[in-house]
């Protein structure tokens, strides 16, 4: 693991020039992040480019909307990313996946099969468990593992920013999604 004098993280040596450009994507979407919030999604946005930087799809969290516990941002996104592309595999884009939060044990499975080769991701999964509730569930070692699948990993991105729109999230007493436990 690669860590900067920021807070960023990595499963890679740092390289700058990324950073540069997932800081970018990442605030554009934490900018757009409420307005989504709004219109009923859950606090979470991802966005799929490809290796020549352009935007191949964009979507929220929808899963109170669609009713559907699957629809996480990511694999929004990457279905609506595939679909496009008429390709079930987006390895020969080079494709990048940004998102407002590190992906949970679900997405991180998504991705895996996408052919992504970049992820670049927001707040952290402790930050969004212990800010929301919700359940990231278990990724024991999950950047080095990706980096075993030639799946960059960038993370920690402007934490803050992201952290505070959860935080309105949860004052706002939006819909804290999960299935009913027993203990
Ligand atoms: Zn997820």
């Amino acid at each position: 693991m690669y860590k900067n004098s920021n807070t960023v993280i990595a499963n890679e040596k740092i390289d700058h020039d990324k950073i540069a450009w997932a800081r970018k994507i990442i605030l554009e979407l934490y900018n757009e992040l409420p307005d989504y919030i709004k219109k009923g999604c859950g606090p979470f946005l991802a966005a799929i480019y490809d290796g020549n930087g352009r935007l191949i799809a964009k979507s929220a969290n929808t899963v109170i909307h669609d009713k559907c516990s699957n629809n996480h941002a990511e694999i929004n996104t990457i279905r609506m990313a595939e679909k496009a592309l008429k390709n079930h595999d987006l390895s020969s884009q080079n494709a990048s996946l940004f998102v407002t939060a590190e992906p949970c044990m679900m997405c991180l499975g998504g991705i895996m099969w996408s052919g992504i080769k970049n992820v670049y991701f927001g707040v952290t999964s402790n930050d969004v468990e212990n800010i929301t509730g919700f359940d990231e569930g278990i990724k024991p070692n999950w950047m080095s593992e990706f980096k075993k699948r030639g799946i960059n990993v960038y993370g920690s991105i402007e934490p803050e920013i992201g952290k505070s729109i959860l935080q309105n999230y949860v004052s706002q007493q939006h819909v804290i999604y999960k299935p009913k436990r027993n203990g």
